[in-house]
Parts: structure tokens; C-alpha cells; sequence
């Protein structure tokens, strides 16, 4: 049981997407040089501008990335989202007409969320990593055991004894080939976490049997800011701003039909994404790849175990109705960065039960609530009821005339509502 091993870190996170890049980055720039971090993925560094994907950041993950000095880097490419409307009609209607309208603002001058494509969040999170130090490992984490590190003779032992000094660490194994011991292991592995699986955290959960097709069209008119949400009877099919006369789509459809709307040939794929799209905005021209991903519900059971704490997609998929996946694992960062850094400072074990029960009691029903009401919003739309539209139109049109309510849906999307951890406040730690 005493090893010694090839490497150690204070903190060795597995998975460098956003969730885990920006972790690693936020505890560097808190504890400084003497607290070692190491990301570990197969992919860093690696372009990821070929899904073509984009993603919605709201307000408070703009915050952390603001405090992180990553912002600066992005914000020339991110477009706010400056007001949004939601329609609720079947895709043969000729008119759908708009039940709920939100301005964009959650403070004068602060837009509720940007829209920015992936690559160029992941290549200014890569960039900032390291400028700070964090060590990027281009290896998969392979598997981890527990161990006792022994670091000889304690010299100053109490009387009479002999002591030596022995702390409890992880050992994680890199496909590469070797071993670095950790106090803390992190999985940001994304939604089929190996780390997770190999600690044996189950998920509760379920497959919706749709997918999202993702992809990007160019357009003749501007779309001066405005998102738009069309709730159509198999899902949402959204339109969301990018810079320049350029939109992401996220279309949702029964997973059977998104395979078949996929392998189109281009011609028909332009006329299905049209016939959604609508002509408002001129001809369009689909400029981006195209890909569907299978949707689903699933909460890690547990957010933590021995030396281990779970974030972003590793602990939790969401349905991308909202627009809400990756600002959760981002307030997953926010919080475990609190409370790892709160401890380092005091002195305290990093990757201590104490931390982690911090982190996990901050995050959980978050996450539950979130994932309810992802899941309740797409039951609610994703289905063909006639009795249940008029029922939801009633509630669109209630919360359209009440704005108190309608200022809390913008808080809740821009991420400020509940126990907001500093980072999203745009606090720095
Ligand atoms: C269609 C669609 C649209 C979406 N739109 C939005 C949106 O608008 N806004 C939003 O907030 N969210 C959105 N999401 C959700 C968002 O994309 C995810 O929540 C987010 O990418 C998760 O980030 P992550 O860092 O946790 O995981 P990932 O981005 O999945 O990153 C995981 C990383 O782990 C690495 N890895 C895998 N296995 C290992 C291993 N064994 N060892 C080491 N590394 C490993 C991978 O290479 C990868 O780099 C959307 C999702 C979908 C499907």
C-alpha cells in the first residue's frame, strides 16, 4: 500500500471541454503556482470548429468568464441575444403567432445571454489554461486507485514515537502510460464519463427518443439580435443569433426522423430546414456541418465520491430546450472552485469529504430542479395534444402579461437566481 508515484498534483482534472478547462484555469489563477493542476484529454488542443456547434452562454457563466480574463479574448465573436420570441403552432400553420416576447437585458447594457461558437470559447479557454499554468496532458484517463503515499520520516515526531507521514491520494492512470497522484480528481469527461462510470456512479435518468440537429445557415437580412423559439409539435426548433447575417439552428425531432432529415441530399435538407425556418430573413444557405445528437435526461446519483467530485455534462445531460446544459456544469465550476479554493487557503485538504460535501449540498438540487424543468418544458411542447396547446398558450400568455414573472424567467435563464457562487457573480476568488 505505499507507493510512490511518477507524477503528483494538487488537483488532476480529467476532461479539458469547457467545464473542465475552466476549472483548472479558476483554481490556478485563486491558489497560484504552488498548487499544481493537470488536465488530462485526448483531445486538447485539437480544432473543434468541425461540428460547427455554438452555445448559448447566459449572463452569469459571461461573469466567470469575464473574472477568468477569457471574455476579452471571445467577445469580438459573440453576439447578444437581444431579444427573443416564442410561438407555439403546428409546422403547417401559415401564421405563428408570437405568445411570448422577453427583451434581452437583465441590467441596462447587460444582454441575458451571447451567443458564441464552440471552438472559439474552447480555443480562448485552451489559450488562457496556459498562460496560467495549468499543465495540458493530450491523454485519456485510463483508470484511478486509492493509495497511501508515504513521505518518509516525520522530523519533527511527538516524543516518544516514530512517525512517519502518510497521506491518502489517487492514482490515476493516463493512457499514455503513466500515473499521477492526486489529492483531488475532478471528471469533466462529458455525458459518457469514464471516470464516473469507472467509480461506480450510476445515473437515474431517461432517453427521450429525439435528437437535436445541429447546424448553421447564412442569411440575406440581419437578424438584429433576436433568438426565436418555435415550439413545433415533435420539439423546439430554435434560431439563434451568431455574428454577422449567420444563425445556429437546434431542431429538435423524433430520433428516427433526424437520421433521416440528416442524410438528405442538400437540396431536400434545405427545403425541410426552410419550410421551419420561414423566409423572414431573405433567403437562406446552410453554411455549417450538420449532425443530430440523441437527447436525453441524466443526474449522476451522486455528485462526488472519495477524492472525487463530478461537473459539468459528467454529472448531468440536460434537453437543450433552454439552451441551460453547459451554464449548469459551469455553475458546477463556479461552486467546487469556491469551496476547493476556500479550503486550500485555510490549509485544508482540497480533496477532503468536508470540500466535497460543500460542493455537492450547493449543487445537487440545482441540478434536479433544472433538469425537472427542462424535462416538464419538453414534455409540455413536444407532443401533438390540441388541449394540451391551448392549456400552455394560456400560461405563455399569463406570464407575457405578468412582469414581475417574466423578469423572474430572465433572471433564471441569465443563471442569477438561487445561491449564486462568486464567479457568476463576477467575483473573483
Ligand atoms: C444540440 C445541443 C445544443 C446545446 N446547446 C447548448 C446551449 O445553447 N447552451 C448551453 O449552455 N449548453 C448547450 N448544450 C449543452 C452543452 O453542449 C454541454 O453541456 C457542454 O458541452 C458540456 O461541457 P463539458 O465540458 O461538461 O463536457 P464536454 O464538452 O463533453 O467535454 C468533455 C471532454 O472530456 C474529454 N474526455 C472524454 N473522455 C475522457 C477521458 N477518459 N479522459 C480524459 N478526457 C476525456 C473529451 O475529449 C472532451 O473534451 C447543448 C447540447 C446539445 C446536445
Amino acid at each position: 500500500m505505499t507507493t510512490t508515484s511518477d507524477r503528483s498534483t494538487d488537483v488532476l482534472i480529467g476532461g479539458g471541454g469547457f467545464a473542465g478547462l475552466a476549472l483548472a484555469i479558476a483554481l490556478r489563477q485563486a491558489l497560484g503556482n504552488s498548487f499544481r493542476v493537470v488536465v488530462a484529454d485526448p483531445a486538447i488542443g485539437r480544432s473543434y470548429g468541425g461540428d460547427g456547434r455554438a452555445s448559448a452562454i447566459a449572463a452569469a457563466a459571461r461573469r466567470l468568464f469575464e473574472t477568468l480574463g477569457v471574455w476579452d479574448k471571445v467577445a469580438d465573436g459573440a453576439q447578444p441575444i437581444l431579444d427573443m420570441v416564442v410561438t407555439d403552432s403546428k409546422l403547417q400553420d401559415a401564421v405563428r403567432p408570437v405568445f411570448l416576447s422577453f427583451a434581452g437585458e437583465i441590467e441596462p447594457g447587460e444582454p441575458f445571454a451571447h451567443m458564441i461558437e464552440n471552438h472559439v470559447l474552447i480555443g480562448a479557454l485552451v489559450e488562457r489554461a496556459k498562460a496560467d499554468g495549468v499543465e495540458l496532458r493530450a491523454s485519456a484517463v485510463s483508470g484511478f486507485q486509492y493509495r497511501t503515499d508515504d513521505h518518509g520520516p516525520n522530523p519533527r515526531p511527538e516524543k516518544g514515537r516514530n512517525e512517519t507521514r502518510v497521506s491518502k491520494r489517487v492514482g490515476v492512470t493516463l493512457a499514455a502510460g503513466d500515473t499521477v497522484s492526486t489529492r483531488l480528481l475532478v471528471a469533466a469527461d462529458g455525458a459518457r464519463s469514464a471516470i464516473r462510470e469507472a467509480a461506480g456512479i450510476a445515473c437515474v435518468g431517461w432517453n427521450y427518443g429525439q435528437s437535436g440537429i445541429v447546424t448553421t445557415v447564412a442569411h440575406e437580412r440581419d437578424h438584429h439580435g433576436r433568438a426565436e423559439e418555435h415550439f413545433l409539435p415533435p420539439g423546439p426548433f430554435a434560431i439563434l443569433p451568431l455574428k454577422g447575417r449567420r444563425s445556429s439552428i437546434v431542431w429538435t425531432e423524433e430520433a428516427h426522423e433526424a437520421e433521416r432529415i440528416v442524410a438528405l441530399p442538400d437540396d431536400a435538407f434545405h427545403d425541410e430546414l426552410e419550410s421551419r425556418f420561414g423566409l423572414k430573413l431573405g433567403d437562406i444557405e446552410v453554411v455549417g456541418p450538420r449532425a443530430a445528437y440523441p437527447l436525453g435526461l441524466s443526474v449522476a446519483r451522486s455528485f462526488v465520491g472519495e477524492r472525487l467530485a463530478l461537473v459539468g455534462d459528467a454529472a448531468h445531460v440536460i434537453h437543450p430546450i433552454a439552451g441551460q446544459g453547459l451554464n449548469l456544469g459551469l455553475r458546477d465550476v463556479a461552486a467546487l472552485a469556491e469551496a476547493v479554493v476556500d479550503a486550500a487557503r485555510l490549509g485544508l485538504d482540497p480533496g477532503g469529504a468536508d470540500v466535497l460535501e460543500r460542493y455537492q449540498h450547493w449543487r445537487r438540487f440545482d441540478t434536479l430542479s433544472m433538469g425537472i424543468a427542462t424535462d416538464g418544458l419538453n414534455r409540455l411542447f413536444s407532443n401533438r395534444s390540441d388541449a394540451l396547446r391551448i392549456l400552455r398558450d394560456i400560461g405563455l400568455g399569463m406570464v407575457e402579461r405578468l412582469p414581475p414573472l417574466k423578469g423572474f424567467f430572465i433572471r433564471e435563464a441569465a443563471g442569477l437566481t438561487g445561491e449564486v457562487p462568486k464567479l457568476l457573480k463576477g467575483e473573483a476568488l
